[in-house]
Formats: C-alpha cells, structure tokens, sequence
C-alpha cells in the first residue's frame, strides 16, 4: 500500500464540498486580503494538482516557487511520517541533532558562516534587518538601501524595505530607515550611502515585479560599495534560491563565469528551502555571526526536528538527481520556445527573460483584448492558461512567471509549451 493511502485514510472527517461551498467558507470566514483565483485544489502529484471537480492543471508556479520537488514526493511524505513519529517540535532553549545538521550543510553550500532558523521570507529578511541594525548601533546607523521594485515581504519592516508604493499604502508611518534606489544602478547606489546607512539589501533576481536578473557587475560593484563604506551586504533570495537558477543560491550563478569569489555577509531563504513545509533561514557571515547575541533575537517555530529534517532530505533528493542541472535544462528549453513563440507573435509578446526555472513573460501592455476589463493583462492571462489547464503566477501588471518545480521533465515542459502557445495564439487572433 501506498504511503499516500495510509494518510488519506487518517485526514480529519471533512465533509467533501463543492467548489461554492468552499468559496462561501472563505467569503464568510476567512480575511479577505488576498485576491484569488476561483480554482479550489484538492490533492496534487508530481507536477500536476488537481480542483475540487477533478480537473488537472500542470502546476508551474509551484506555489510560487515553495513546492521544489513537485507534490506527494513519497520521500517527502516519508520523512515527514517517520519525524512526526519520533520529534516534531522541540524549543530553541534546547539543542537538537537536525538544525546542526541542516545549518552545516547550509554553511557547506555558502560559506563559513552560520545559520538563524525561522518560518518564512518575510521573517528572515526581518533576522537581516535586525542584524543591519545592531551592526551599525554603536556609530548610530541604522539605515537600508533596497531596490525599487523590489520585494522583502509583508511585515511591517518588510513593507517599508519593499520598492514598490502599492504594499505600503494605507499602512503609514513606515517603518524608518529604508531607501530605495533604481536597480542594476551602481551610480545611483553611491548616491544614497550617507553617515547613517549600514547595509545594502537586493535580491539578486527581482521576482515579485517581474523578473529582472542582476548584472554581474552589478553585483560585483555591490560588494566593492560595501567594502569601501563598511556596509553589510544583504542578498534576499527567498524567491531565487535553493538551486531554482541552477546553483543553490542565484547570485551564484550568477557570477559563475566571472573570475571573482564573492560571498554577501547574510542571505535570506525560505520558500523552496522546506519544499512545502515552511521553514525560513538567514545565513551570516562567520565575521559577523555573533552580531546577533544571545537573547536578541529567537523564533519559537524555527529550525524545529521537523522541519529540518524535511529540509535536509529535499537537499539529499536535489543533490542526488543532479535537479540544479535539470533546473538550467528545462529553464533553457522554456526559453528558447518562448523567445521562438515570441517571434511569431511579437503583438502579444514583448521579452521574455530568466533564470533556469525562474522565467518571466512579458506581454505587450496594450494587447486590445486585454485593455477593457478591470483585471490586469497579467492576471487576465493567468485566468486564460487556467482555462487551458496551467498553472502561472503573475507579476507587475503584463508579466506571468513560471516558477516549477526543479524535477520538471521534458514531457511536463513540453505540455506546458503546448497550454501556453494556444493562449497567445489566442491574443494575438483576438487583438
Ligand atoms: N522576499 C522575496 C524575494 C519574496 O519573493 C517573498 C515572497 O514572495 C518574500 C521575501 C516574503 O516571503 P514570505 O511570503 O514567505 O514571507
């Protein structure tokens, strides 16, 4: 029998519902501050999940870059019964054997260091501003610069280091201290270090506004900035890590084939890094590891036995299926499809642009079929390709990303191309 039979077995005595009885739960019982789309998933495997009403969609948004090895992984499953079964939880004002572990092996895939363990991005980027801000207390710095555009979560802090004016709105006054500047802009950079600033905060690869990957040079002119002005080098790859570009960490890949050793002073992850069970973490640069003193920052929830456990055995399945090479492979063969779909239709498509499995496609903005309706063009097509049975995310107002699952194969690629070129097509006979 399977693992998956057991369990469906032992699940809560829930009376099936109808996808209207489900949205009616929500409508009456659930704070309405996210806006969704109609579809209610029931179950997934692989890379596909499944509605209420037995439908099948190829899921390329893996909830939004979190479900690394796809759904129901029998490992996963496993090592989420067998853990359960031993040690779920335990406080942090005692050791256990699995957050060592998980920490080394984090530490072995960046550098000397050491990791905090937490819940989610937007908690682990708070662990970087804290840590920003004990850095600089003694002098009286406390500033961030971040990039416009960019996203760091929604928490208070979070909101008030995010570029973009629309998660801040309403919720004023912003935390103090965030500044943001235009990215992959050096100049302008320089521009905005002043006697107070006292870290540098970018993700390597805008996610939520679209996908931009940064310059190498950028990068490297990053960490030049903050070498010159004693400032700590944030990277926030919630979204791009844990091997999604091709390497564990996307600035990684980024500078790998400049001849250069850069290594950030903290990293903020979450996201894939649990595959689905949700873990967060910051990693610090072993110089600056004790900034951050005994009772000065803590997380009931973080680096519990299980959750690392299920950290752990998600690395031991992408090192062993080799999955970062698949990541730059299926990410390769999406790109070169879309850029060729993109010549066909070059009134509909505007670029498409990425990092293995972190792809983004921009529409034209004023596609005509999609300027009359109070949805934006992205969220408009994102409901067209539910309809043709896929799975996106979408980002800024005209782009959709695809975010799926690093164990992706060339068939799912493939039926995702075939979900995907219909809708376009579709577009541009329309418009
Ligand atoms: N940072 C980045 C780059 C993200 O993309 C996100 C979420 O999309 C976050 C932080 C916030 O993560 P969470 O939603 O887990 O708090």
């Amino acid at each position: 029998m399977k693992m998956a039979d057991n369990i469906q077995r032992s699940m809560p005595n829930v009376q099936r519902q109808s996808a209207e009885q489900v949205h009616g739960a929500f409508e009456k019982f659930v704070v309405p501050s996210y806006a969704r789309f109609d579809l209610v998933l029931e179950r997934g495997e692989g890379s596909y999940v499944w509605d209420v009403d037995g439908r099948r969609y190829l899921d390329l948004a893996a909830g939004i870059a979190v479900c690394s090895l796809g759904h129901a992984h029998p490992e996963i499953t496993r090592i989420l019964c067998e853990q359960s079964a031993k040690l779920i939880h335990v406080s942090n004002l005692y050791y256990n054997e699995l957050q060592g572990c998980l920490a080394r092996r984090i530490v072995g895939l960046i550098a000397p260091g050491r990791v905090f363990f937490c819940n989610s991005g937007a908690e682990a980027n708070e662990g970087l501003f804290k840590l920003a801000r004990k850095f600089g207390h003694e002098q009286g710095r406390y500033e961030i610069i971040t990039a416009v555009d960019s996203f760091h979560g929604r928490t208070l802090a979070g909101i008030a280091a995010t570029g973009q004016e629309k998660v801040k709105k309403g919720f004023e006054p912003a935390v103090a201290g965030f500044k943001h500047v235009p990215f992959n802009d050096l100049e302008a950079l320089r521009r905005a270090i002043t006697t107070q600033t006292a870290a540098i905060l970018v993700e390597p690869v805008q996610g939520e506004s679209g996908i931009t990957v940064a310059t190498p040079e950028y990068l490297i002119g990053l960490r030049k900035l903050c070498d010159e002005n004693k400032l700590l080098l944030l990277f926030d790859e919630v979204q791009a890590g844990h091997f999604r570009s091709g390497r564990f960490q996307s600035w990684q890949r980024i500078l790998e084939d400049q001849q250069v050793d850069l290594v950030p002073d903290a990293v903020a992850m979450a996201k894939s890094l649990g595959g689905g069970f949700p873990i967060g973490a910051f990693w610090v640069r072993e110089q600056f590891a004790t900034v951050l003193s005994p009772g000065s920052h803590a997380s009931t929830f973080g680096g519990t036995p299980l959750g690392c456990a299920v950290a752990l055995r998600i690395l031991d399945v992408i090192e062993r299926e080799n999955l970062a090479a698949n990541a730059r492979r299926m990410g390769e063969f999406f790109i070169t499809e879309l850029k060729a779909l993109s010549k066909r239709y070059p009134k509909v498509l505007r670029e498409i642009r990425g990092l293995g499995l972190m792809i983004g496609i921009e529409f034209e903005p004023k596609v005509a079929v999609l300027t009359d309706s109070k949805l934006s063009p992205a969220i408009q097509i994102v409901n067209r390709l539910h309809a043709a049975g896929v799975l996106t995310v979408p980002a800024a107002t005209s782009v959709i990303r695809l975010l799926p699952p690093l164990n992706l194969s060339r068939n799912e690629a493939e039926d995702g191309l075939r979900g995907i070129g219909p809708v376009v097509e579709a577009l541009n006979r329309e418009s």
